[in-house]
C-alpha cells in the first residue's frame, strides 16, 4: 500500500570497510531506482572516527540522504536491508562490527514507527554528530525535530549534569520544572510555559520520600512514568530527569536545607519537616541540572514562597517563576490527588474554588475587611459537610506573611480540607489572589 501523500524521509548513511564513498555512491543511486523513492538531496559526506564498544576498526564515511518515499516505513526498510545486502554487508549483522554499507532511516515525515525490528525517530540521532550535522546541512530543524522525537530520559544526576553543563556552554537557557509525575494539565501547563521562555526544557519526575510525613501517603502516591513521558512530550521537554532514590540519596546522605519562617503555619503547620524536605530536594534539583529558570505553580503557593526564599538566601542564580493555578471546568484545582476523590467528595470538593472566588468576589465589590472576607469563605465550607476544614487563612501576596485584622490592601486566601469518602482520605490545598489575576 502506497502512503497518499510522499513523506520527506531522511536516512543516514556509513562505511567503514572497502571503498567507502563508492558504497554510498551505490546506495543513493540504488536508492534513487527504487519505485515511489526519488531522491531530493544528499548532504556533503563526512569522516568520523569509530566510538563504540566493537572490534577496533577504521573511521566511517557519513552521509545523509533526503528522500521524498510513497512507499510505506517498512518497504523502504526492506529496500535499505536489500541495498546493505547488495554492497556485501553480512545478514544478520554482527553487532558494532565494520560494514559496508549501513542504511539507517531517521524521519518518515511526521510517522512514529516503534516495532521490533524498526524504530522510527531513529533511536538517539541526536546524540550523533554524523546524522545531526549533515540533517543541519540539508536545512532540517533538529531542535523542533528533537522535541517531536520525545524528550531524553536521564536517571543517573552525573549525566543530568553533564547535558546541562553542554547545554549551557552552548549559550542555552534552561528551564526547569520540577514534579513528582503522576502529570496532569496543571504540570503540563508549567511545561509549555518554559518552553515558550526557555531554550532547553527539563522535567524531573521525582517522588521525593522527604517531604512525606511517617503517617503519610508517600508509597500510595500515584506513580504512571509512561503516561509523564507522554505529556512531557505534548509539552515540547528536551529532558526528563527520573532519578530513583537511591540515585538521589546515597546511603550517607546527611544533609538539609532548614527553612525559618516562611514554612512556618499554613502546610507547615499540618506537615512538620515538609518543607526542608522540598527545599532539600529542590537545592539539589538546581545544583545538579543548574537551571536558569525553575517553574512552580502557584497551586501550592507556601513551596513557592519557601523555594523563593530559599533561592534568594542560598544565592542560587535561578529566576523562579510563578504559574497560575490550572483548574477543572467546576474550578476544581487540579491536582494528582484529585484521582483519590470519591464521587460524591469529587463533587463536594468544588466548594474550595466557590469560597475562595466568593471572597475575591466580595473584595472586588469593596469589601475590605480582613475577617469579614474569611467568614464568608467559612461559611460557604461550613454548609459542605463533606470537606473537613483544616486552615483557612488570608495572608500577604508578596511573601504569604500574616495579616493583621482590619482593612487589606491586597493578599491570597488560602485554603486546606480534607474529603474522606474515597479510596483513602485526601486533603486538597487551593489559594487565590484577591486581585484575582492568577487564575489560568
Ligand atoms: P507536584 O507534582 O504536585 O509536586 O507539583 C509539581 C509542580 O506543579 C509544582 O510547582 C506545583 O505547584 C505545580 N502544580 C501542581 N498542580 C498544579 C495546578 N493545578 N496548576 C498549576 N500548577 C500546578
Amino acid at each position: 500500500m502506497n502512503h497518499q501523500r510522499p513523506q520527506i524521509v531522511h536516512v543516514a548513511l556509513g562505511s567503514n570497510e572497502g571503498d567507502r564513498d563508492a558504497h554510498l555512491q551505490r546506495a543513493v543511486d540504488r536508492l534513487a531506482q527504487v519505485p515511489g523513492v526519488q531522491v531530493r538531496r544528499v548532504s556533503s559526506v563526512r569522516e568520523t572516527a569509530f566510538v563504540g564498544d566493537g572490534p577496533a576498526q577504521g573511521p566511517y564515511r557519513n552521509a545523509v540522504v533526503e528522500l521524498a518515499c510513497s512507499l510505506p516505513p517498512h518497504a523502504l526498510f526492506a529496500c535499505c536491508k536489500q541495498i546493505e545486502a547488495e554492497a556485501g554487508r553480512q545478514l544478520p549483522a554482527p553487532r558494532n562490527h565494520p560494514r559496508p554499507l549501513d542504511i539507517d532511516i531517521v524521519f518518515f515525515g511526521d510517522d512514529v514507527v516503534d516495532t521490533r525490528d524498526l524504530v522510527i525517530p531513529h533511536l538517539r540521532w541526536h546524540e550523533r554528530d554524523f546524522v545531526r550535522q549533515p540533517l543541519v546541512e540539508l536545512g532540517v530543524d533538529v531542535a523542533a525535530k528533537r522535541r517531536w522525537s520525545g524528550p531524553e530520559v536521564i536517571e543517573a544526576p552525573e549525566a543530568m549534569s553533564a547535558r546541562s553543563l553542554q547545554w549551557r556552554t552552548g549559550g542555552c537557557v534552561i528551564g526547569i520544572v520540577p514534579t513528582m509525575g503522576s502529570l496532569h494539565a496543571g504540570h503540563r501547563r508549567l511545561m509549555e510555559i518554559a518552553r515558550a521562555e526557555c531554550d532547553r526544557v527539563i522535567a524531573t519526575i521525582f517522588v521525593n520520600p522527604l517531604q512525606f510525613g511517617p503517617k503519610e501517603d508517600f508509597t500510595a502516591y500515584p506513580r504512571d512514568l509512561a503516561g509523564d513521558l507522554a505529556v512531557c512530550r505534548q509539552a515540547g521537554v528536551d529532558a526528563v530527569f527520573a532519578p530513583s532514590v537511591a540515585q538521589m540519596y546515597e546511603p550517607a546522605f546527611c544533609s538539609h536545607v532548614a527553612v525559618g519562617a516562611a514554612a512556618e503555619g499554613l502546610e507547615g503547620a499540618v506537615r512538620p519537616g515538609h518543607f526542608a524536605g522540598v527545599a532539600t530536594v529542590v537545592a539539589r534539583l538546581f545544583a545538579i541540572a543548574q537551571p536558569t529558570r525553575g517553574y512552580f505553580g502557584e497551586k501550592d503557593a507556601q513551596q513557592l514562597a519557601v523555594i523563593r526564599r530559599m533561592t534568594r538566601d542560598l544565592g542560587f542564580p535561578i529566576r523562579i517563576v510563578p504559574c497560575a493555578t490550572v483548574r477543572e471546568p467546576d474550578g476544581l484545582a487540579m491536582s494528582s490527588r484529585n484521582a483519590y476523590l470519591g464521587a460524591a467528595d469529587r463533587a463536594a470538593s468544588t466548594v474550595l474554588a466557590r469560597a475562595l472566588r466568593s471572597a475575591r468576589e466580595a473584595f472586588r465589590r469593596g469589601e475590605r475587611d480582613r475577617d469579614r472576607l474569611l467568614q464568608r469563605a467559612r461559611t460557604i465550607i461550613a454548609n459542605e459537610p463533606r470537606a473537613g476544614l483544616d486552615y483557612l487563612e488570608l495572608r500577604s501576596e508578596e511573601d504569604l506573611a500574616e495579616l493583621p485584622p482590619g482593612p487589606i490592601a491586597s493578599g491570597r486566601m488560602l485554603v486546606a480540607a480534607r474529603f474522606i469518602d474515597g479510596v483513602r482520605p485526601v486533603r486538597l490545598l487551593d489559594n487565590l489572589s484577591l486581585d484575582g489575576a492568577d487564575e489560568a
